[in-house]
């Protein structure tokens, strides 16, 4: 075989209580359709032929030094606990150490059923790995912290959903897939020796300075409550934000219902099985706190006096919210070109954004426009906006240069779920031409690329996507 991957499989050296040894279900005729090759080079791999590389990211053939295993966890789904679920459709082929001497995870997602498949099929349908791979890139583009996309591979196959769908495996990288379920699952169980185990595992790979379970549970928030504020900052909505969901290393993982909003609203959400809105725009950093409560609840298992610990804990989960709120000023002061800071600012950011909120006006072009000086152009009664750009403009005088911050603050590129749509339309049609055209532009997202300036228009009222699908 041409292609090599410098496997380093950490995890499968855990005993076998993390994970069940699965190896990926074989699928009828894989074919290519997505490789990243400036991944592939930072992960050290050595690309194959295309017929290779489509057997090897389909699960068909195990390369050299793959351990390919289903990884255990457990997880609070819209607030409820779930004793079991883990990789029910994903195995970890394995590890590598990359050229910047970062250790990654690489994962086939919808490689076929393991022992945590429950009643699913293992499989994955072509839509939702299309929409991984380009969402997962754009927001690494973006600059937020995020699982990748390796490949891409059609089976062949069909996999039977509302009606029956081309079947795809999507190779996923990540810093690594634990999450805070990962925890719960043993201290559930009063496990207490796995328990450490793996709270000393997740501090070496992730958080090497961190001392002990309330360090990792420190660094977890801090990580979490980044991530939180860069996602609102793009507008972005998870859609799934369960505790099997939220990751120890603090990346975005699980691009299912997942949207950037169009048209600004605070509650907005798009997931069709979010009934109750528990996963709104505004509500991220409520349920990000929530879930690191879930996080301090498992780890604190640990200590031998279930009291020690406690306090501490306790103490840490209390200063997420007013770190995280100072996170979200932060990025939306940088949002309007401001690098300084003054008390007046939080009002400021909420005029703004009440009166988006109030005209509808699309969150991305809106922001782009400050910097380009057309904002006014957004709202379809701009009184309130003309208002506004006054105290604005006069708290601007008193910045170097807001134009050049507010040019790399706000983008003038994000997956717009449409497009999303377009994309995966043409695909089940056979056509990659709108998939590569989305990679390309969204690995960009701050340069103008006046030649595709349609990726940039919002919906029209035909276009809206009112709901998106795991
Ligand atoms: P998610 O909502 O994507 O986080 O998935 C929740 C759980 O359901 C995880 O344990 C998944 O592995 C599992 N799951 C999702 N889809 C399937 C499927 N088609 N077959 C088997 N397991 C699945
Ligand atoms: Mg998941
Ligand atoms: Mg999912």
């Amino acid at each position: 075989m041409k292609l090599h991957i410098p496997f380093d499989n950490s995890y499968a050296r855990l005993p076998s209580v993390f994970y069940s040894k699965q190896t990926p279900e074989p699928v009828k005729s894989p074919n290519l359709i997505g490789f990243n090759q400036n991944l592939a080079q930072l992960l050290g791999i050595s690309p194959g032929e295309i017929n290779e590389m489509a057997q090897v990211f389909a699960g068909n053939q195990v390369p050299d030094g793959g351990e390919p295993l289903a990884q255990l966890y457990a997880g609070h789904q819209f607030g409820s606990y779930n004793p079991q679920l883990g990789d029910g459709r994903a195995v970890l082929l394995g590890e590598t150490v990359g050229t910047d001497g970062q250790r990654r995870d690489i994962q086939l997602k919808g490689s076929g059923r393991t022992p945590y498949s429950r009643r699913g099929d293992g499989r994955a349908w072509l839509g939702p790995v299309l929409r991984e791979y380009v969402v997962s890139e754009a927001m690494h583009a973006l600059g937020i912290p995020t699982t990748r996309a390796l490949a891409a591979v059609e089976t062949g196959e069909t996999v039977q959903r509302e009606r029956g769908l081309p079947g795809a495996v999507l190779t996923r990288v990540a810093s690594s897939h634990l999450r805070v379920g990962s925890f719960e699952v043993f201290a559930r169980r009063g496990d207490i020796r796995s328990l450490k185990q793996l709270t000393d595992y997740a501090i070496q790979r992730h958080y090497p300075q961190a001392e002990g379970p309330m360090g990792l549970l420190r660094a977890v928030r801090d990580a979490q409550s980044k991530l939180i504020a860069a996602w609102m900052g793009v507008g972005f909505i998870h859609g799934v934000m369960n505790t099997d969901n939220s990751s120890i290393s603090g990346e975005t993982i699980d691009y299912g219902p997942c949207a950037f909003m169009d048209s600004y609203h605070p509650q907005r959400v798009f997931s069709s099985i979010d009934h109750q809105g528990r996963y709104s725009y505004d509500n991220q950093p409520g349920i990000a706190v929530w879930n690191l409560a879930q996080l301090a609840t498992a780890l604190i298992q640990q200590f031998d006096d279930p009291q020690q610990g406690v306090e501490e804990a306790t103490e840490i989960v209390h200063a997420m919210p007013g770190m995280m709120q100072d996170l979200w000023e932060q990025t939306f002061r940088a949002k309007l070109g401001l690098a300084s800071a003054q008390d007046s600012d939080l009002q400021l950011t909420s005029e703004l954004l009440d009166l988006m909120a109030q005209g509808g006006c699309d969150f991305t072009n809106t922001f782009r426009a400050l910097a380009t000086g057309d904002a006014r152009d957004q709202f379809s009664d701009p009184t309130g906006f003309d208002n506004w750009q006054e105290s604005w403009k006069a708290r601007m005088e008193s910045e170097p240069d807001p134009q050049a911050l507010m040019l790399r603050s706000n983008p003038a590129f994000i997956p717009r779920n449409h497009q999303i749509e377009n994309m995966i339309a043409a695909g089940v049609a056979g056509d990659y031409t709108l998939f590569h055209t989305l990679n390309q532009v969204l690995a960009q997202p701050f340069e103008d690329q006046p030649e595709h300036t349609d990726l940039r228009q919002p919906p029209t009222p035909d276009q809206v996507v009112p709901a998106t699908f795991c």
